[in-house]
């Protein structure tokens, strides 16, 4: 096996108006930069002409490769895919749209060769970002952080370069659920920010819908933390104490006033209060529970289709790495 010093690898869910140009802009950017380099493209159940794109940049460069996914499984378990695949002693991890200029990688490359483990890039929106995106975005950090023992940078995403010994922990670290950005920063080691203006998408729709946005909010929150449950705990002793007065009261009025009857308003309140405090905290608990079940039944992250210009094969790959 040749030996080779960068592997960029690349999610791509129906990116056929976009990969043929990623292609090219990265390729005038590393031959350039003078490394020796493999693209991994990891496509992720794409139901347009992607796959086929794929096979032809193949073909006309060999450095291109491909791990093709049997259905649609998600950015964070595509880019999981791509770093088993990578073979280089540096690995970048990029968007196939163009948001991610490929103009950064010899930057990123000179501060990896100056020592740090980690290059990661930190985003300020260009003018067409909408604002649902940046308000969202902003929120989820701010909870994550105040919630997990981790410490994510608002705006740093998934573009970033990474050590193969950062890579080999990552590829070793065994949960299903992936959220790859917490997973790197709990690793530790020299870590260091740039920032970047993302581009606007090259073609195409964004591919992250509000539900899949929503599902790695819930997955970062959960992996990296259990305060929730600690909360609703905490939420359900608060209620429990402040019920005692409140009963007391009831009593008093009960056994010393004649007016009782009155008390249903307050009564649907509490009722409904509490019913609602339970019904929030047997959310939690349950979606705690539902990963615990996920976790152990240890189903392969993802399955495979085929590869594409990897010349071992796919087992000789895994025991390599
Ligand atoms: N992507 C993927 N699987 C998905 C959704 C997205 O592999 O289920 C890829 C997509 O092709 C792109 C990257 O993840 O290369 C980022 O997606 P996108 O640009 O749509 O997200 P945005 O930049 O809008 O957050
Ligand atoms: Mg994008």
């Amino acid at each position: 096996m040749s030996y080779v010093e960068l592997s960029v690898v690349v999610p791509a869910f129906n990116e056929e108006e976009s990969l043929e140009a990623f292609y090219d802009a990265l390729r005038g950017v590393l031959d350039n930069a003078g490394v020796s380099w493999e693209l991994i493209v990891v496509n992720d159940g794409s139901r347009d002409r992607t796959a086929e794109i794929l096979l032809q940049l193949n073909r006309r460069d060999s450095r291109v490769c491909g791990v093709l996914f049997a259905r649609n499984f998600g950015h964070q378990i595509a880019l999981s895919a791509g770093l088993e695949y990578a073979r280089g002693q540096a690995v970048v991890v990029m968007d196939a749209d163009l948001q991610h200029p490929p103009e950064m990688i010899p930057e990123m490359l000179r501060l990896w060769r100056e020592g740090n483990s980690v290059v990661y890039t930190v985003r300020s929106y260009g003018p067409e970002i909408s604002k649902l995106k940046r308000w969202s975005s902003d929120l989820f950090y701010r909870v994550l952080n105040k919630v997990s023992n981790i410490n994510l940078i608002p705006g740093a995403a998934d573009f970033r370069l990474m050590d193969r010994q950062i890579v080999d922990y990552l590829n070793s670290m065994p949960e299903s659920a992936r959220f790859v950005r917490g997973m790197v920063s709990w690793l530790g080691f020299k870590q260091v920010g740039i920032p970047y203006t993302a581009a606007p998408r090259f073609a195409g729709k964004s591919k992250f819908s509000l539900t899949k946005m929503l599902r790695l909010a819930i997955e970062g929150i959960t992996s990296f933390s259990t305060r929730p449950l600690r909360w609703s705990m905490y939420l359900g002793f608060f209620v429990a104490v402040s019920v005692v007065p409140y009963s007391l009261f009831a009593i008093y009025q009960h056994i010393f006033t004649n007016n009782t009857v009155p008390g249903w308003s307050s009564l649907i309140v509490a009722i409904s209060f509490l019913g609602a405090v339970q019904l929030i905290s047997l959310g939690i608990l349950g979606e705690y529970v539902g990963r615990i079940y996920t976790e152990v039944k240890r189903r392969p992250l993802y399955t495979l289709e085929r590869t594409i210009g990897f010349t071992a094969g796919i087992e000789e790959l895994k025991k390599a790495a």
